[in-house]
């Protein structure tokens, strides 16, 4: 089952299935056409003689002909097969399959299109009415509420159909629209069909993506084989810890520790979970390790067994350039010279603004120069707000909660600005201070029995983001990836 036709491929394939089919009905064809040629008493052999019998009109009375030529039939072997004289079929010589016996089953694979139903991929391909719509009734039975997706491949056997030559005989069916379910449906030996599902056993298998930073971290991560969402959770883990403005380099080496998910089979049932994650970067290496501690959620840790989550983001948005610093500056509107209260990040216009702590909502709306702004309060004593916003994140207004890193917001340039960045203040006491030279508090550190188990995981995984087999070496050729998770990319 290697074949994939494209939506422009299905058509050829189909003919290829038809022919394949035909070849020997062809063959006949040419046969009897032969022979009416023969009985006309060669009026009309122009075209193509058949070899062994050589005709006039001065030749024998018909009826001997007609003899002659029946007998010949049955020893003659078929004539080449003159293409041009089908010009459905648009083959050359060298692209004709070799002949099957007629009854051998075949394989063919068809996509889903848009439009698409099972029963009309088989109507497509000539499938006799009956027989589709018992395949078609007992797959759905079977897949229920399952929906099959645009561009799921459908998997048939087919085999000629002695008393229907044009019309293929479906032997079985199967689609897998998850690589631990598949559903046949096959056909028993009364004709009819029954349908089953076949669940294949997934087990873990560990792998690791190594890589360079080119580009982005989630570009050169993706582009070495690690699933999207497991990236992004790496960068989500070491944001917490590293400046990506000012310690993030081109060509620093970075490595995924993944757990995939492999059905017995080889099919790749989950692209890779985040177990630990490496990057270098000039003056250290910052390890991240997913733990579970006893009654307590999944996390990452650093290799000391301290959270790597803290209580506040170190910035506001994955993707940024600091543009502006927090302190005395000229006014780039004003023109004098000012205390800037907060930092300003340079990003496309879009770009969404993350809480970057737990909190409460304060403000949400213009705010003068301000533009279109949000106001945070954390606890009673820390606040942070966000300015020149485009427009406002969902469901955010005055009085609602925030977690941590959900959107407040998009990045614009509303109010007294000069182009798409945020403007970023966060408040102590009710004074502005600079966010860039806090030190925020490690969110928990494991204990007891909990980091004795976790120093023990996380050496094993420390070896193992050294000599785990590469991800590109074990990849089976058809991989599902789950749908691109809801967050923002880039580091
Ligand atoms: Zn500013």
């Amino acid at each position: 089952m290697t074949d994939f036709p494209s939506p422009s491929g299905r058509p050829e394939n189909r003919k290829k299935s038809i022919f394949a089919v035909f070849w020997p009905v062809l063959a006949a064809v040419t046969l009897i056409a032969g022979t009416l040629v023969l009985a006309l008493g060669g009026l009309a052999i122009t075209q193509r003689p058949l070899p062994d019998v050589a005709v006039s009109p001065a030749e024998p009375p018909p009826f001997v002909l007609a003899n002659l030529a029946f007998a010949d039939v049955e020893l003659v072997p078929p004539p080449p097969l003159s293409l041009e004289e089908f010009k459905g079929f648009q083959m050359r010589e060298e692209e004709r399959p070799p002949e099957p016996p007629s009854n051998d089953p075949y394989e063919l694979t068809l996509r889903l299109e848009r439009g698409d139903t099972v029963e009309k991929i088989l109507a497509d391909i000539d499938v006799p009415e009956d027989d589709r719509k018992e395949i078609a009734v007992r797959l759905q039975a079977l897949l229920k509420k399952t929906k099959l997706a645009i561009g799921e491949t459908i998997d048939l056997v087919l085999t000629a159909s002695p008393d229907q030559l044009d019309a293929p005989r479906v032997l079985s069916l199967s689609v897998r629209p998850q690589p631990e379910r598949e559903y046949i449906v096959t056909r028993k030996d009364d004709g009819s069909y029954e349908a089953e599902m076949k669940v294949h056993k997934v087990s873990p298998r560990i792998v690791r993506v190594d890589t360079v930073r080119v580009g982005s971290l989630q570009q050169s991560g993706i582009k070495a084989g690690a699933p999207s969402a497991a990236i992004t959770e790496f960068i989500r883990a070491l944001s917490f810890d590293v400046d990506f403005q000012r310690e993030l380099k081109e060509g620093q080496r970075f490595t995924l520790l993944l757990e995939q998910l492999v059905t017995s089979d080889g099919l790749l049932a989950h692209p890779g979970r985040l177990l630990a994650g490496e990057l270098k970067l000039a003056k250290r290496t910052v390890t991240v390790v997913r733990f579970r501690p006893a009654g307590g959620a999944e996390q990452f840790y650093n290799p000391k067994g301290e959270s790597v989550v803290r209580s506040f983001l170190r910035t506001p948005m994955d993707v940024s350039r600091v543009t502006s610093k927090f302190g005395m500056r000229q006014h780039p509107i004003m023109g004098f010279s000012a205390l800037h209260t907060g930092v300003d990040f340079a990003a496309p216009h879009g770009t969404p603004v993350l809480a970057s702590g737990i909190g409460k909502v304060t403000m949400a709306g213009y705010n003068g120069g301000y533009g279109l702004y949000v106001k945070l309060q954390h606890n009673a004593e820390i606040g942070t707000a966000y300015a020149h916003l485009s427009r406002l994140g969902p469901g955010i207004k005055p009085g609602v909660s925030v977690r941590q890193g959900q959107v407040v917001g998009f990045v614009g340039s509303t109010g007294m600005s000069t182009g798409p960045h945020l403007h970023y203040e966060f408040y102590r006491g009710g004074r502005a201070i600079n966010p860039l030279a806090q030190k925020f508090a490690m969110r928990g550190n494991l204990g007891g029995k909990d980091l004795t188990r976790f120093q023990a995981l996380s050496r094993q995984y420390v070896v193992q983001l050294k000599n785990a087999p590469a991800v590109a070496s074990v990849k089976p050729p058809k991989a599902k990836e789950p749908a691109p998770p809801q967050v923002a990319k880039g580091d």
